[in-house]
């Protein structure tokens, strides 16, 4: 699969209240919401896409909801433990200032050489946002965000594992990934290209506690390939080299086959095709509600089920934890 994988395509989470989670990413952290629909497993509840103006592949943050504060996870491994955005090294300062003003609080470190900020999102999922040099992608400037600030997309996919070798093997190997630097108890890899949003951190430890997905989780991250052709050379290489993988399924935005690395995260592979300008223009993406057409004839069903969404606000989000990595 060398040079297959172009890098991250999305990372989907489990949050618990669908309103809270607009006003956090697309009202605080000015992302875009670029796509109402529900969960295809379970039309009963939301599935919301958040990304850059067009919903790049690299730029796609995607949330499950399991309201009612049952099933609540706890981050560790197994999992993909934080999120991590890419913005100007310039930014962070007001970065800083604009989470603290809306009662997050924000760590600011230094790590491979970059400016960092970490913080937890309202449902505990670990966030940080690093000031990436030489990031050429534009983000959305939203939420009264000026675009100089904004989020360029994904930067890094963070991966803790009980043990490194299982999962860098399948990195290094089928996934064309390779090593670039090692700092405390991180490694970093990379595709080819070295640029943000196609960095993974591979962080092993024994003794880590071991993650239980559920709301406040990351549930799987998608690595991106550019079309179908290119996602069947992934599934017959993954296959060859021991891997159960999913047959294609349609996701309407991309298509998907999903399988699981040895130390238990879930990945997914999702094409760049057809993208989310599919089914409504680019210019009012993630306005109206967007069922796939199993669903479209009970659309009125579904959408007595689902709670009223308003505009996204930055609201306050007091959150007094924090995490340092
Ligand atoms: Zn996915």
């Amino acid at each position: 699969m060398n040079t297959l994988i172009h890098g991250i395509h999305h990372v989907t989470a489990i949050a618990s209240d669908p309103q809270r989670n607009v006003d956090f990413y697309a009202g605080l952290l000015g992302l875009r919401l670029v796509k109402k629909t529900v969960n295809f497993d379970d039309p009963s509840a939301y599935h919301l896409y958040y990304g850059d103006t067009n919903g790049a592949p690299g730029s796609i943050v995607t949330f499950f909801y399991w309201p009612g504060g049952a099933g609540r996870g706890r981050v560790g491994a197994g999992q993909s433990t934080r999120l991590s955005f890419s913005a100007a090294p310039e930014s962070l300062t007001y970065w800083v200032e604009r989470l603290t003003a809306h009662g997050v609080a924000a760590l600011r470190q230094i790590r491979f050489g970059e400016d960092v900020v970490t913080f937890v999102d309202p449902d505990g999922i670990p966030i940080e946002i690093v000031g990436a040099v030489g990031d050429s992608r534009n983000g959305w400037s939203g939420a009264g965000v000026p675009q100089e600030h904004a989020l360029r997309g994904l930067h890094t996919t963070e991966l803790t594992v009980t043990r490194a070798e299982p999962t860098t093997q399948l990195l290094t190997g089928v996934m064309g990934y390779r090593h670039v630097r090692s700092e405390g108890g991180r490694a970093r890899y990379a595709t080819v290209l070295r640029t943000p949003g196609t960095f993974i951190d591979v962080i092993a430890g024994a003794d880590a506690v071991e993650g239980i997905g559920g709301v406040g989780t990351i549930h799987h991250v998608a690595w991106g390939v550019v079309d179908d052709a290119a996602q069947k050379n992934a599934h017959a290489l993954l296959t060859g080299a021991g891997f159960v993988v999913s047959p294609v399924r349609d996701r309407s935005y991309f298509r998907s086959i999903y399988y699981r690395e040895r130390g238990g995260i879930l990945f997914e592979i999702a094409t760049d095709i057809p993208g989310f300008a599919v089914d409504e223009p680019v210019d009012s993406l993630g306005t109206a509600l967007k069922l796939p057409g199993q669903f479209e004839p009970a659309r009125r069903e579904i959408e007595a089920l689902l709670p009223p969404l308003r505009a996204p606000r930055p609201t306050n989000h007091p959150m007094p934890i924090a995490t340092r990595s």
